[in-house]
């Protein structure tokens, strides 16, 4: 729409659906038109712990009534728990809480041109970041990813990165120089297209920065926090970050973002050199602790590779079955994407799944992500597997007449 026939008070960032939804129940969603729709999308690895959780609800109904805000210069002891928690069964010794993904990921920078910093060595603040990758809207991030479409018109791109191919070792290892502090990427990259690095990459990554004293930065905000049936995507290859970013999951809902890092990466920091309004408040460390004890309960991350193991049995079949119509599935865990094939758009088949009463959300490289709350059942994936055929089918024929 242009700006003269557009009626939205709201600033035209987004071209949205024609869809409201008024409640959220578990895995599925309730619009406003008495319509229920199987959530596959989670609000975009979101809704980790899927809607209207009872635990979650009830957790911030009482902290509402007890205390929201009062800024990080007091104590709170909510935000030492779950920091605790977080650092209890992971790489990292210490975590900064915020309020989003690129708050995390800018902090993740920031805290690896600080440790250099800090060591004697100011030169060393360059990062190395891959093609494909998504960290966020700021003017650091969009330069750290590089993405021409979401650098176009805000001026040159912030320096401090230097961009190669993602999977390519020997690429990233040419562009080391002695300005460089840090190498940073998405062990699975989301935006991009839901596009898994290879744990040998990962761990050939971890080699690389410890050989040249770099620090290395994950970018978990879409495949940490359980997605992948572990808590963080990169404990599959045994190998861990120096500095991580998370978001999305880790509020189940709520806006929240953390930075957790080693010592060793969080050892350019000292009060006063970084900090948040927002991060941190007693109402986000209420409901971020009980994401937690919902993700920490006994069997939630083994259903998680349950059903994600079923889920992706079926959608093998799925791809196998029309050809004309998917080239094939990728991912990990419940981070899974299914590429399009040639004539088939991947927003088309968003908006026709949209209306066979499922809702995934697309990606780069014409993919359709997957990305259902945690707590999916076999029997959710069966649903969607049945709207994805019959989605299917309808396009191939719609494509062959
Ligand atoms: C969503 C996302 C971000 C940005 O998070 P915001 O909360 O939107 O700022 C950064 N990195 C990855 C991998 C993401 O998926």
């Amino acid at each position: 729409m242009t700006s003269e026939t557009r009626k939205s008070a709201v600033m035209n960032t987004y071209a949205r659906y024609p869809l409201t939804f008024e409640r959220g129940e578990g895995m599925y969603l309730y619009a406003t038109d008495g319509r229920r729709y199987l959530d596959f999308y989670g609000g975009i690895a979101v809704n980790s712990v899927g809607h209207s959780h009872p635990h979650m609800v009830k957790t911030l109904q009482d902290q509402a009534a007890k205390l929201w805000h009062v800024t990080n210069l007091f104590q709170i002891p909510d935000q030492e728990r779950l920091a605790t928690r977080l650092t209890q069964d992971s790489f990292a010794d210490q975590v900064f809480f915020c309020n989003s993904g690129l708050e995390a990921m800018e902090g993740a920078i920031k805290l690896a041109r600080r440790y250099h910093f800090k060591k004697g060595q100011p030169e060393k603040w360059r990062t190395i970041t891959v093609q494909g990758a998504f960290h966020g809207r700021s003017l650091a991030t969009i330069a750290a990813a590089n993405n021409p479409k979401y650098l176009e018109g805000f001026g040159p791109a912030a320096d401090g990165f230097d961009n190669v191919p993602f999977g390519n070792m020997n690429a990233l290892r040419d562009a080391i120089t002695g300005e460089t502090a840090a190498i940073a990427l998405e062990p699975i990259q989301g935006e991009g297209g839901i596009n898994p690095a290879s744990l040998d990459y990962l761990r050939a990554l971890r080699a690389t920065a410890d050989e040249y004293g770099l620090l290395l930065v994950f970018d978990e905000i879409q495949c940490g926090m359980g997605r992948t049936g572990k808590m963080w995507a990169h404990e599959w290859a045994g190998m861990a970050p120096d500095i991580l970013a998370s978001a999305k999951g880790i509020g189940g809902g709520f806006p929240m973002g953390a930075i957790l890092a080693t010592d060793k990466g969080a050892s350019g920091i000292d009060p006063g050199y970084h900090g948040t309004t927002f991060g941190g408040n007693p109402l986000a460390m209420a409901v971020g602790n009980a994401v937690l004890d919902i993700m920490t309960a006994d069997g939630f991350m083994e259903n998680v590779d349950t059903v994600s193991r079923y889920l992706w049995s079926k959608l093998q079949k799925l791809v196998a079955d029309n050809p004309t119509v998917f080239e094939k599935a990728r991912g990990a865990g419940l981070m899974l994407g299914l590429k399009c094939a040639g004539g088939v758009v991947a927003g088309d088949m968003v908006k026709a799944l949209m209306a066979n009463g499922m809702l995934t959300v697309g990606a780069g490289d014409n993919v359709v992500r997957l990305l259902p709350p945690l707590i999916a059942g076999k029997e959710h994936c069966d649903e969607a597997v049945a709207i994805l055929e019959k989605t299917a089918g309808e396009i191939a024929a719609k494509t062959e007449g």
